[in-house]
This record gives structure tokens, sequence and C-alpha cells, in this order.
């Protein structure tokens, strides 16, 4: 039997899978021209769907993207005109921003501990744009609310926040209104297969588009809006991987009981890890500690995956810096509840 995974991405995708790409073939939305008036209602229906399950609020435009990598290359190619700055603490948020500097940005790197706080008083006057990442999945910290608060009350007038949600966009509740540019991949915690993003804008990320009035790209940001604006994609778009996103939504609860469920399984987890002598939180503050990946030190990481695996488990390896020390847990909604509990039963019995 194949092991149930808990890799943080690619992840665990929803069970019911396989009904829904049944479902999609069946009503012929895979055959569907995107200019068609079948997309453009799955279109609007899908984004319906998201702004009521995650609380986007309604003047926020919603964007089909590929992936959570063509969100950081939008943002440096359209929206900024020179200056970005990237507050970050693992590897994706570094990556972030060495595109941003590939692409020729004047970036400020402002790299900080794990398990330090996000320093906010750290702001450059001259940035357009603070990028961070929500929740960096290589070593499972997590820039909350509060801190993402911190951030919009110490910022000048004229800047702009970006959020790298993969990893926690549909398992936590995001505050949009405290930042401007979201966006993040559908094959993490939306639970379904690589190859879908979504940008999620506020008015004002819109207007300093329009500003700057950037069209040299096939993905230019102006030219995806004008799109979406009317239910469509510029180029043809992973069609089932919307209809599999409309459906997972369909089902899901709203992101509050989302959340509150993943924080309960969090916090079984949490006290199994305090109770095994050998195995620790590789990130010591709670608040800073993602909700959704959990990652954790041990003494001999290749024998707990390989007791693991042996138990039907699939964990996941570490990354980058902490490959070697750590191993990796998603805690994403679509793991369903008695695969975390015999997750939990097997690090007991580890
Ligand atoms: C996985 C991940 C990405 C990259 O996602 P892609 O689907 O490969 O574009 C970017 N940022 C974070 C925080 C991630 O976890």
């Amino acid at each position: 039997m194949t092991p149930i995974s808990f890799y943080p991405g690619p992840s665990t995708v929803y069970a019911e899978t396989p009904r829904w790409v049944q479902e999609a073939y069946d009503c012929g939305i895979l055959a569907a021209n995107h200019r068609s008036n079948a997309f453009m209602d799955l279109s609007k229906d899908t984004k319906q769907v998201l702004r009521d399950r995650l609380l986007i609020p309604v003047d926020y435009e919603i964007l089909f993207i590929s992936s959570a990598t063509e969100g950081w290359e939008v943002l440096t190619q359209s929206l900024t005109r020179e200056v970005s700055q990237h507050f970050y603490n693992g590897a994706f948020g570094q990556k972030w921003a060495s595109v941003a500097e590939n692409l020729g940005a004047d970036i400020r790197k402002v790299p900080f501990e794990i398990g330090h706080s996000l320093p906010a008083h750290k702001i450059d006057p001259k940035a357009e744009w603070l990028c961070v990442t929500a929740c960096e999945t290589s070593n499972g910290t997590m820039i909350d609310e509060t801190l993402l608060a911190a951030l919009a009350q110490q910022r000048e007038d004229h800047q702009l926040i970006a959020v790298d949600a993969t990893s926690a966009l549909g398992g936590i509740f995001l505050d949009f209104q405290l930042a401007d540019y979201w966006f993040g991949s559908c094959q993490k915690c939306l639970g379904l297969p690589a190859g879908l993003g979504l940008l999620i804008v506020s008015p004002r990320a819109m207007a300093y588009a329009e500003s700057l009035g950037e069209r040299a790209h096939y993905n230019s940001f102006l030219t995806m809006l004008k799109h979406a604006r009317h239910e469509q994609t510029h180029y043809t778009p992973n069609v089932l991987n919307i209809y599999l996103l409309w459906s997972a939504q369909q089902a899901a609860a709203s992101i509050t009981l989302v959340e509150q469920k993943l924080r309960q399984r969090m916090t079984i987890l949490s006290s199994l890890i305090y109770n095994k002598e050998e195995l620790h939180w590789l990130v010591d503050d709670e608040f800073l500690r993602s909700q959704t990946v959990a990652t954790i030190k041990a003494p001999n990481v290749s024998k707990m995956k390989a007791y693991a695996c042996a138990n039907g488990i699939l964990v996941g390896n570490g990354y980058g810096e902490w490959k070697e020390s750590t191993f990796r847990i998603a805690n994403f909604p679509a793991i369903a509840d008695v695969q975390f509990d015999l997750l939990c039963e097997v690090i007991k019995g580890s």
C-alpha cells in the first residue's frame, strides 16, 4: 500500500479528487474554450466560493496563475519600479529575493534568524514593496496576523506589502486587508495537484500597477488583470485544476473552522513532541511556529523516516540547511483526521 504522505508539497490531495476529475470530464468543461460562457461561469463561481470560504474582501481581485513562483516574478516585472525589500528566514523567502534580484530589481535583503520575530523596524523607506513569507515551508515558521499588522503599521504610506501565502492559504485565516499582493500555489494547503496558483490583489496594488503601466511581458500583470475582470485568462489555463479548486472549496468549511481543526491537531502533535525526549521543535517559540507545517528535530532523521515508512507514513524531508537534522509534517486540510491520528500513533511508538 502506498504510504500516507505528510510531505509539505506536493502534498496529499483530497480523497475526493478522482470523483471530481470524473465530474469535470463528464460535464465537458475540460474541452471548453477559455473564452466560453462555460469557462467564465467556472471562473466566476470559483472566485465566489474562494471569497466565501477564505473571507477574501470583495474589492480584492483574484487571478489564476500557474504557481507561486510566477507570483514572485510578476511582482518584480509588473509592480516594482525599482526597489523591493525582502524579509526572510528560510529558503523560499531567499529564493524570492534572488528571483527579484535576477530580474534587475534593486533589492534590500533582511534575513533574520529562525526563532526571532519579523524585524519590522528595519523597513527601508525607499522600498516600494515589503515582501514576507507567511509560512516558510522550509523550516515551519510563520508570520502571523499580529506580526503582519505590526509591519503594516510601521511602513510608510506609499509602501505596499506582498505575502507569499503558499502553505498557509486554505489552511489558516489570512487577514487580506493587511497586505496588497497575496499569492500561493494550490499544491500545498489547498490540497490539489501542482500547476495552479492564486494571486489576490488589493485595490492599491491594482492602482499601483496602472501607474507603472508595464505591458512588455507575456504575463504582464495588467494583461492578466484585464482578463480576470472578464472571468477569463490571457493564456489557456489549467481548467482541470480550477475545477478541482472549485469542487474542493465547495466542499470545505469556512476558513475559521478549518483553522480551528488544524490548530487542534497541532496541539496534539505538540504535546506528543514534548513528551518524546529525542524529538524537538526546530522553533521553540510557539507563536512563531507554523500551524500548517511542523518541522521537528530528531537525532537520527533517517531512522525516524524509515520507521514511519514501515508503518505506512511518509514524512517530509528537512529542507536546505535543515535537511539532515529535521523532518517536516504537513498539517493540511486535505489530510483526514484518521490519517493524522495514525501519524500521531506512529510518532508515539517511534
Ligand atoms: C512551494 C512553495 C513555493 C513554490 O511553489 P510552486 O508551486 O513550485 O511555484 C513558493 N513559496 C513557498 C512558501 C512554498 O512553500
